[in-house]
């Protein structure tokens, strides 16, 4: 298992399941889960009552999570090597993808938590050099673009940048001092991690964005210093919805995350119900073809 494991996290794009528990509102509603996470890799679907089902019984990925592992636990597996391949220099992205209430946004804010803690913690064993982390974060609904750190509510377009790819115009970007920091910027932002069972939430999604840049310190303060920046998308919501995903602007913000100097982990996120197993079959489709 340790050596999937290994070989696994050097893919470029690595997948992870996971599999929430039945909430107590599910289980007051008498429902039951028809999924089982057999080991480490595999997830079972086991219905007696819909055999003959053509959908395969059981999927398997770099790594699946049960309703007791943590989200601490799913950082550690991977989404934590790819977030902090971001201090050697690459792009890197981590995104949910799971139908409303399947747990994207519980999972997205700890890792989110996770990555930051351990982004300063670096910075603070590197004392030879300068950091400077930033974050921004935007909502896409409907085409359109809002800064989520902005009280103006005016679309924000997409430029093209010869250097830096796709970026949003004028995405307000805050300089984070530490943690407490930004915690107190998702709290504050109450449109960050928002969620409903509404229509408008299934076919919006956030992307809460880490820039570092770092710089040797004797440089300081020179025109020529040598400048090493990286950027982390998380892409909190990738929200299950019928958006066309090749034209969306959604595609073309993450094409540099994706693309050449990038990597990639995909969480998708499955509500355990018999009365979602649809969406979380088509989840687990999306999730096997993602590679
Ligand atoms: P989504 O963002 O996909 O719409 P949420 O993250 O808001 O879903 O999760 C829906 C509910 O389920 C929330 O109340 C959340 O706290 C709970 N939940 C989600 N995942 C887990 C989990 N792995 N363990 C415990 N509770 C969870």
């Amino acid at each position: 298992a340790k050596m999937q494991m290994a070989s696994a996290r050097e893919e470029k794009i690595l997948v992870l399941v996971r599999l929430r528990p039945l909430s107590d509102k599910e289980i007051l509603a008498n429902e039951v889960s028809d999924w089982e996470c057999i080991n480490d890799t595999t997830i079972l679907y086991r219905n007696t009552l819909r055999e003959g089902s053509t959908f395969p019984s059981a999927c398997t990925f770099d790594r699946v999570f049960r309703g007791d592992d943590t989200t601490r636990e799913v950082y550690e597996a991977g989404a934590k090597e790819v977030a902090l391949s971001v201090v050697s220099g690459m792009n890197s992205s981590i995104f949910a993808y799971g139908q409303t209430s399947s747990g994207k946004t519980y999972t997205m804010m700890g890792i989110t938590e996770y990555t930051v803690a351990d982004i300063f913690d670096y910075m603070h064993r590197h004392e030879e050099r300068a950091f400077v982390l930033k974050f921004s974060a935007i909502e896409i609904y409907n085409e359109a673009i809002r800064d989520l750190l902005s009280t103006d509510d005016t679309p924000l377009r997409l430029l093209d940048d010869p250097e830096k790819g796709t970026v949003v115009e004028k995405a307000t970007e805050e300089t984070l001092k530490d943690w407490d920091h930004l915690k107190d910027l998702l709290c504050s932002q109450r449109r960050i991690g928002e969620t409903s069972l509404n229509e408008k939430s299934s076919r919006s999604h956030q992307i809460l964005r880490l820039t570092i840049e770092s710089s040797a310190r004797e440089f300081l303060g020179k025109e020529n210093s040598t400048t090493l920046s990286a950027t982390v998308n998380f892409l909190s919501k990738g929200r299950q919805g019928h958006i066309n995903y090749r034209d969306s602007k959604l595609t073309r913000l993450l094409q540099p995350a994706l693309g050449g100097n990038a990597r990639t982990a995909i969480i998708c996120t499955l509500s355990p119900a018999r009365s979602h197993v649809e969406q979380s079959r088509n989840t687990l489709l999306f999730a096997c073809c993602a590679k």
